[in-house]
């Protein structure tokens, strides 16, 4: 399957973490993947499936147990260690979520730094950087030190940084992970103009789903191993490969199966644990790993109806020495209030209405929430599928289709992004009002 025009091409790469100790770790199993110059791509998986492992290994910042990895047409594994460190800063780009800026270098050295190395006068380097700095619209903080700027400025000083070298290649892993939704916008906006305009490959790391819109050939990963790849042509029609065919069902459909031949009741309690789990998931903030339990347990308490939406608001801002979670308030807010909306929307969608009024119930649910986009002449094709889906007529794969396929192929042709938002939205009432009935 060699290609000439394939950029970065790994075969039957391995790799373990402590190979040989007791603590050995299996974090990528014979993965292979072609990407091609010009693309975006955006590896995507929950958290600790081995992205940053994979994107490591393509930056040859970690080596594979064995298989093969060919960056423009040379083997990195067979060259000497410091001709890879030169191969490597002369192709690519790297930037971090956590940005690895220099806290005592102003923003101008700090992205200067890179262009040490390149042996450039100081006026010279000094000029590049400020014409880039004023592309990233943050060429008056240049004199200012990193910790004096948003969390969305630093990141574009790191980028800013990763392509001041002018590599072909840019690595991204969760560049936005610690962003709010407008910064990360712009960020991806930026990655985006420097994929279209500057022709550069860009490889990006995100465990959020809502990111993948950006790319052109997303790589979904999940358990050390690749599952499924999409790619997307300017049209914005994509074509899918699947590696491996739980990708396809929902989350919905994948906790069903494992309770398969129990009853509505006996599932509905089973879910109970998992469903704090999925909302808290769901919502996509980045808290810490700490953070994730005490999340999880006043969300449970929520559902149980022991607190009410200001405990359960109260309890996600409080400081964690009070024994709260510690989230930001507005967050804290917005979170408390999502959870609301979401049980009151699963409870009608689980309660004594007609199947029409809840498909009714779901779609005013679902046209609230950001990002979603239904023109009000698709609200009664788009009724129908939701109709559908809740009686189950229709699965997971087929209700996406058909709000995918554009009219001619007798779908509704809404945008991918809006698809995708509907597709997790519609999991989240169903796991959340299953069993909900039941117990009353
Ligand atoms: P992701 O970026 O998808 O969150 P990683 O590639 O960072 O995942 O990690 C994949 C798995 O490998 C995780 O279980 C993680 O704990 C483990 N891992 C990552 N780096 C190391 C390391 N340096 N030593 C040991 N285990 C590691
Ligand atoms: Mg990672």
């Amino acid at each position: 399957m060699e290609s000439k025009d394939n950029l970065v091409e790994l075969r039957s790469v391995n790799l373990t973490y402590n190979r040989g100790k007791a603590n050995a770790y299996h974090a990528l199993h014979d993965v292979n993947l072609n990407i091609k110059k010009g693309e975006f791509v955006i590896i995507l998986g929950p958290s600790g499936c081995g992205k940053s492992s994979l994107l490591n290994i393509m930056a040859s910042l970690e080596l594979p147990d064995n298989g093969t990895v060919m960056i423009d047409d040379v083997d990195i594994l067979k060259m000497k260690a410091i001709d890879r460190t030169g191969f490597h800063r002369s192709k690519m780009g790297m930037v971090f979520q956590s940005y690895n800026l220099i806290s005592t270098l102003s923003v101008l050295d700090n992205v200067a730094l890179p262009q040490i190395f390149v042996n450039k006068r100081k006026r010279e380097r000094e000029q590049k950087v400020m014409t880039l700095l004023e592309r990233f619209g943050i060429k008056e903080q240049w004199k200012k030190i990193p910790s004096e700027l948003s969390g969305g400025q630093q990141q574009r000083i790191g980028i800013a940084r990763a392509i001041v070298n002018d590599p072909s290649i840019i690595l991204a892993d969760e560049p936005v992970g610690n962003l709010d939704s407008e910064s990360a916008n712009n960020v991806m906006q930026i990655m985006s103009e420097l994929n279209k305009e500057e022709k550069k490959t860009i490889i990006l790391v995100t465990h959020n789903p809502e990111n993948v819109d950006w790319g052109t050939h997303i790589v979904h990963m999940k358990d050390g191993k690749i599952v499924k790849e999409e790619w997307k042509d300017s049209k914005g029609a994509s074509r899918e490969v699947e590696t491996s065919m739980e990708a396809e069902k929902s989350g919905f459909e994948k906790i069903m199966e494992k309770f398969r031949g129990l009853s509505e009741k006996q599932i509905g309690i089973l879910m109970e644990p998992l469903k704090a789990k999925i909302i808290t998931e769901s919502f996509l903030i980045p808290y810490e790993n700490r953070q994730i339990k005490l999340i999880e347990e006043s969300i449970k308490l929520r559902l149980a109806g022991i607190y009410d939406t200001r405990t359960l608001m109260e309890q996600l801002d409080k400081n964690e020495e009070d024994g709260g979670v510690g989230l930001d308030s507005r967050i804290a807010k917005k979170f408390s209030f999502g959870i609301d909306e979401l049980i009151d929307v699963a409870k009608k969608v689980f309660g004594q209405y007609s199947s029409r009024e809840k498909a009714g119930f779901a779609l005013q649910y679902l046209i609230n929430q950001d990002d979603i986009n239904i023109g009000a002449e698709d609200f009664e094709k788009v009724t129908n599928l939701i109709q559908k889906r809740i009686e189950n007529q229709i699965s997971h794969l087929e209700f996406k289709d058909l709000l995918d396929l554009p009219n001619n192929a007798g779908g509704v042709g809404l945008n991918r992004r809006t698809v995708q938002k509907i597709l997790r939205n519609m999991d989240l009432i169903l796991i959340v009002g299953y069993g909900l009935e039941a117990r009353q």
